[in-house]
């Protein structure tokens, strides 16, 4: 349940945080466009108005080098003068006397001309100059005419045409998408040049669409002379610089998926990860979550309780009892076996103590793992659990499977000796199923021999005779060990092991393995009334009749 949430709760975060790097990398890419695309416009208009403020430059040189303290007369020699004048500027298309503005009768050219004026707009702190936004009826080009007032009506003029005020964009794919306009900061436009009209110049005949997109999302910029009454403005569509971008626009956004996925992906498996086995073992093991149940064992000779073999069950926080065969081999490969069945031990001696006390005849069955009999380490816990505790050593059995090999026999005997030596009963466990067989029993000096759930399983209602039942049976008489029979199911196994003078056994036929309150109940049920120590310690002890 709470694996659940939380694998949900990762899910979601991986969404949103998967989600987040593309729309940052979008946020980021439309900053970027703008920017680009705003210093391209600074640019494009600086460069224009630089180029500009230089022609108006040569105009005013122009003409204050002309005489201006008398009314000139048109004259050759004035003529001439404007036509060197011209010739040395290139920008400058004519210069002339102009007469009330409007026709320039003295010009530097062959004919005169005659402006389409505008408007007016004084130069600040020189009153006799003034720029006005033209167009040569002639030649029909607007232009910029610079003039100086030298009388009333009377002024030299000179004519700047658009052509070399010509736009200096920079040569990028936005060459083509921009709006600019030259203007007087009267607001009278000198020239202007929309995507079209410059289209129009290099292809007359092409017919062009124009963009709807040009009123909405603009990038705009204005720059201003500081020199002359001039303006730059210059604008281009969003749409335009997004797409001249595209390319990077690909990577970046390429690069915000990639992320978005890589994010998504983490968090997924993250979500999907089992948690890691020795965490949650190791964190139930510090919680107490493992518990000893109980199966009890039956001396089937006499019928009478003699005890039971511990098994643990994990039982967790939800109420969920887990059976060793989903943990114990993970357990024994992480070596948490040996905290586990540590733990184990302190809860049977719980469990049991004042039980066990009234019933001293009554043994506790203990599995242990191979990595037990690696050094004395066993020993002293023993010791140290059930040393003070209601459980005497001499009811204790500790089990070793013969499933798994030993690793070391000699150390392994030199353990068994030690925890004999206390009184404690050593028992091979799943008999015949492994690798020990007779040479395990010799050598380790067992007290105890269990036969395998798997041959009982052989014994049938017809079975007359049970080879490896029989021989294990008589081998352990023959050393002088108690056997006992596991997995017993039916009445007819029983009456087998009964015959074959089996002492002990255990299985479903009985009892499952209980939780302690209820062996502890069983105990107390068929133990009868519990004497008072004093007395009981001086007596011989008697078994628990089960006998139904
Ligand atoms: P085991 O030591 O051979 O324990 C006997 C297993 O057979 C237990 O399974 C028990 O519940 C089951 N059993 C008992 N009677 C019958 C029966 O009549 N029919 C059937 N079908 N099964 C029966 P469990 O509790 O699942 O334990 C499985 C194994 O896990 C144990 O086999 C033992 O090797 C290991 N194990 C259990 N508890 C511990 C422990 O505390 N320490 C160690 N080292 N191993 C343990
Ligand atoms: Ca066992
Ligand atoms: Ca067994």
């Amino acid at each position: 349940m709470k694996n659940q949430f939380r694998s949900i709760i990762l899910l979601f975060l991986g969404v949103v945080l998967g989600v987040l790097p593309l729309f940052a990398a979008h946020i980021a890419m439309r900053d970027y466009v703008k920017t680009r695309g705003e210093s391209f416009l600074d640019q494009t208009a600086q460069r224009t108005l630089m180029r500009a403020e230089d022609f108006v430059q040569d105009a005013v040189d122009v003409l204050s080098a002309l005489p201006h303290y008398r009314v000139p007369v048109c004259d050759d020699a004035l003529r001439e003068s404007f036509r060197v004048m011209m010739m040395r500027h290139p920008a400058i298309h004519d210069v002339g006397l102009l007469y009330n503005g409007e026709y320039m009768y003295c010009s530097s050219m062959k004919g005169s001309t005659h402006f389409g004026a505008a408007s007016e707009a004084s130069l600040g702190g020189v009153p006799h100059l003034s720029f006005r936004a033209v167009q040569d009826n002639l030649t029909e080009k607007n232009g910029l005419l610079v003039e100086w007032t030298v009388a009333r009506f009377v002024s030299i003029g000179a004519f700047i045409r658009v052509d070399s005020l010509g736009e200096q964009s920079m040569q990028t794919d936005l060459a083509n998408s921009y709006r600019l306009s030259l203007k007087l900061d009267s607001g009278d436009v000198v020239t202007s040049s929309t995507p079209e009209s410059r289209l129009q110049q290099r292809a007359p005949f092409y017919q062009f669409t124009p963009s709807e997109e040009w009123t909405r999302d603009l990038i705009e910029r204005e720059v201003n002379s500081s020199r002359y009454p001039l303006v730059v403005s210059v604008a281009i569509p969003f749409h335009a610089v997004w797409e001249s971008y595209g390319g990077v626009i690909n990577v970046i956004d390429a690069f915000g998926i990639f992320t978005g996925v890589l994010i998504m992906f983490l968090f997924v498996r993250m979500a999907l990860r089992k948690p890691d086995p020795y965490v949650s073992l190791e964190k139930a093991i510090r919680r107490k979550e493992f518990v000893p149940y109980y199966q009890p064992i039956l001396d089937i000779q006499s019928g009478r309780l003699a005890g039971c073999e511990v098994l643990v069950r994990w039982r967790k926080p939800d109420g969920t009892v887990v059976s060793p065969g989903h943990f114990i081999d993970m357990a024994e490969s992480t070596g948490l076996a040996l905290p586990m069945t540590a733990l184990l031990m302190e809860q049977v001696a719980k469990d049991l103590s004042e039980s066990y006390a009234d019933h001293p005849d009554l043994k506790v069955a203990i599995n242990l793992f191979n990595r037990h009999f690696d050094d004395l380490a066993i020993v002293r816990e023993a010791e140290q659990v059930f040393g003070n505790s209601g459980v005497r050593f001499s009811q204790l059995v500790f089990e070793v499977t013969e499933r798994l090999p030993l690793e070391n026999l000699d150390r392994a005997r030199a353990i068994i000796v030690r925890m004999q030596e206390l009184g404690i009963r050593v028992a091979l466990d799943d008999a015949g199923t492994g690798h020990g067989g007779f040479a395990y029993l010799q050598k380790l000096g067992m007290d105890i021999i269990k036969i395998d759930k798997l041959f009982v399983d052989t014994i049938t209602a017809d079975s007359k005779h049970v080879p490896i039942i029989d021989s294990l049976s008589q081998m352990a008489k023959g050393m002088d060990m108690v056997v006992v029979a596991e997995g017993v199911e039916t009445d007819e196994q029983l009456d087998y092991l009964r015959r074959s003078g089996i002492d002990e056994a255990q299985g479903f036929l009985f009892s499952p393995a209980l939780p302690a309150s209820a062996y502890l109940q069983l105990v107390d049920a068929l133990g009868g009334m519990r004497r008072p120590k004093a007395i009981k310690d001086g007596l011989e002890t008697s078994r628990t009749d089960l006998a139904s």
